[in-house]
């Protein structure tokens, strides 16, 4: 089985994938994760992609796909994959599509985190707060939510049409939360 988080930046996308894979074995690809373990490490692409993270827009279709191929390379006989924060763009989702496809594969359930706007970005000024991510200061997070409008929330209609997508309700608490998405892998709510 493999699975995509969805939902705007904050929604709680990481922290349920997180609990996924310790109770369900699935490996998490995150492709935020990722772009900031390049950035840590000092690498080209990490310096390359630096300043697009700073602003809040999205990197390149192409950095992140890359980033995707290999991570499906590396982990060959995974139980199932989490995709938390990839796709972003409708191009990435294709792209993921057909990647699959040569495993075999396919996106069986896009869980939608259904969350407000006012409720994230009282949510993101405590997490810059205690965290101190550049990305989540509150102009940034403008710029990130209105990334997530403009180029991602169009994948709904791309994931609706092939009947994989469900949507819970992101704005209870973490673990009714992460009730909902058990019901949803176990067959229980569609
Ligand atoms: P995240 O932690 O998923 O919110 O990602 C942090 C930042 O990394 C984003 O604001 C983007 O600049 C970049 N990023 C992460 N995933 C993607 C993606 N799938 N496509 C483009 N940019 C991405």
């Amino acid at each position: 089985m493999n699975l995509i988080l969805f939902g705007p930046p904050a929604a709680g996308k990481g922290t349920q994938a997180k609990r996924l894979v310790e109770e369900r074995g699935f490996v998490q690809l995150s492709t935020g994760d990722m772009l900031r373990a390049a950035r840590a490490s000092g690498s080209p692409l990490g310096q390359e992609v630096a300043a697009i993270m700073d602003s809040g827009q999205l990197v390149s279709d192409a950095v992140v796909i890359r980033l995707i191929e290999a991570a499906l390379a590396a982990n060959p006989g995974a139980p199932g994959f989490i995709f938390d924060g990839f796709p972003r763009t409708v191009a990435q989702a294709e792209a993921l599509d057909a990647l699959l496809a040569r495993y075999g594969q396919r996106i069986d359930r896009v869980i939608r985190l259904g969350v407000d706007e006012a409720s994230l970005i009282a949510r993101v000024t405590k997490r810059f707060a205690e965290q101190g991510r550049a990305d989540d200061n509150p102009d940034t997070f403008v710029t990130r939510l209105r990334a997530y409008s403009d180029q991602t929330a169009p994948l709904l209609p791309f994931y609706g049409d092939k009947g994989v997508l469900v949507e819970v309700d992101g704005m209870a608490s973490m673990e009714s939360v992460a009730a909902s998405i058990a019901a949803v892998l176990d067959g229980n709510l569609r």
